[in-house]
């Protein structure tokens, strides 16, 4: 049986899935470049269930331990993990090797931190650069004018993998006042990707939330980050 809320869960699952390919048509490109990354903080593991039954196939989680909970009770359903909170150097020990992808990177000391503990456990981990395009002084991120110069250094991380920018533009009423800050992104992955530093690729571009993904798919988004479009208003 289906409860009401599940219900809805699914057909906003296929709403917001359609409202994807929709916007890459829209801008001539091919919908399979989009993929769209459930953001699942403060979600039960019943609705993200009922998520994946809809088609999720890709979580984005906030926070560790909230994280290992759900990949324990969700550990024989096929789906991928990416980190996309706020990461702290400290915890960086327990997340190697848990998350197909860290998007939210903010800074050299960081990177170096995922790399010296991915060479630890022996792995390789694939992480998205966050920029703070706004250049708000209480949100993280790099320096969109320094990132440029920092990249051969971070380059040169034997363990992890640049694969791309992410950003979360400063909240405004509308999503089109986003518009400048994606292309933004693209035009600064673009100069990143000239700049041909080995093993730094621009392939992924993380941007887009509920309000404005389909913006950020226009201006170029490979990986958009939707929750309450999908499950609702957070109460916590
Ligand atoms: C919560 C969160 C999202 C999703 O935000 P919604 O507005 O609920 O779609 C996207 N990115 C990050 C980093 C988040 O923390």
């Amino acid at each position: 049986m289906e409860s009401e809320t599940g219900d809805s869960v699914a057909r906003r699952v296929r709403l917001v899935l359609e409202n994807i390919r929709r916007a890459a048509v829209r801008a001539g490109r091919s919908p399979a470049e989009v993929r769209l990354v459930a953001a699942t903080k403060t979600v039960s593991v019943e609705r993200i269930q009922e998520g994946i039954a809809a088609g999720l196939s890709l979580l984005g989680e906030n926070r560790m331990q909230e994280a290992l909970a759900k990949m324990a009770c969700l550990k024989d359903t096929p789906v991928r993990w990416h980190f996309i909170g706020q990461l702290q150097r400290r915890k960086v020990r327990s997340i190697i090797g848990l998350f197909d992808m860290i998007h939210s990177v903010d800074s050299v000391e960081l990177a170096q931190e995922i790399d010296r503990r991915a060479g630890e456990g022996g792995i390789t981990q694939r992480i998205l650069l966050e920029v703070n395009m706004g250049g708000e002084s209480t949100k993280a991120g790099f320096r969109p004018d320094a990132i440029e110069r920092q990249i051969p250094i971070l380059g040169a991380l034997p363990h992890v993998r640049i694969q791309g920018l992410m950003t979360i533009p400063p909240p405004a009423p509308e999503a089109e006042e986003a518009r400048s800050y994606f292309c933004g992104l693209r035009e600064l992955a673009g100069r990143i990707a000239d700049q041909e530093v080995p093993s730094v690729t621009m392939q992924e571009l993380s941007m887009g939330m509920s309000h404005d993904y389909e913006v950020a798919i226009e201006e170029g988004a490979t990986l958009v980050r939707v929750g309450t479009a999908i499950f609702g208003a957070r109460h916590v």
